[in-house]
């Protein structure tokens, strides 16, 4: 199973990946995650990267899409993968689609994870991300960044027919279930 997941930040992408990662027995490739490693290790793309990170801007594509190249070539996605917070952008879609067209491995789903930005928000700002003026303006820059930059690739996938919708409103069983339902109607490729 190759699959991206999509949604605004707050969506609760990061909790149902790591079930679908679990059921599927596929690696869970988390730029956000990747990023932050390399921040704590203050490799020289987490010095680059921290700042932007910080304000909420999005790190360059470029560098994003360097380094998820580097992380599918490793051995454990023979046998397929998550991608969640890549791509963001359409050239970052481009990109992977490219990607994957070389490595004859295309995707097989997106899912869409939908929840209002009005629902979305209050989660973020109560798991403290939100907390001081700094910290609540990078969230605000990261709903604008997802708007202006990420929304446009729903129907860049929508085109090929590869999204599904998931509600994400409600319990994490309730969406846990809810995803369940839609990857066991997904037909997966060689
Ligand atoms: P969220 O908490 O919104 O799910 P992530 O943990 O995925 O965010 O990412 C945290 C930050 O890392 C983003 O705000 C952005 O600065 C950077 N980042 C992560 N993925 C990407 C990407 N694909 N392109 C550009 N920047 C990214």
């Amino acid at each position: 199973m190759r699959l991206v997941i999509l949604g605004p930040p707050g969506a609760g992408k990061g909790t149902q990946a790591a079930f679908i990662t679990d059921d599927y027995n596929i690696p869970h490739v988390s730029t956000g995650e990747i990023l932050r490693d390399n921040v704590v290790r203050r490799t020289a793309l987490g010095r680059q990267a921290s700042q932007i990170m910080n304000r909420g801007d999005l790190v360059p594509d470029g560098v994003i899409n360097d380094m998820v190249a580097q992380r599918l070539a490793e051995p454990d996605t023979a046998n397929g993968f998550l991608l969640d917070g890549y791509p963001r952008t359409v050239n970052q879609a481009q990109a992977l689609d490219a990607l994957l067209a070389e490595r004859s491995t295309p995707l097989d789903v997106v899912l869409r994870f939908v929840v209002a930005l009005e629902q979305a928000e209050p989660r973020i700002l109560g798991r403290g991300e939100g907390r001081g003026d700094d910290a609540a303006a990078a969230v605000k820059r990261r709903f604008e960044e997802y708007n202006n930059k990420t929304k446009p690739l729903e129907g860049f996938y929508a085109q090929r027919g590869l999204v599904r919708d998931v509600d994400a409103v409600g319990s994490v069983e309730e969406v846990r279930e809810r995803v369940a339902k839609v990857l066991s109607g997904v037909e997966v490729g060689s």
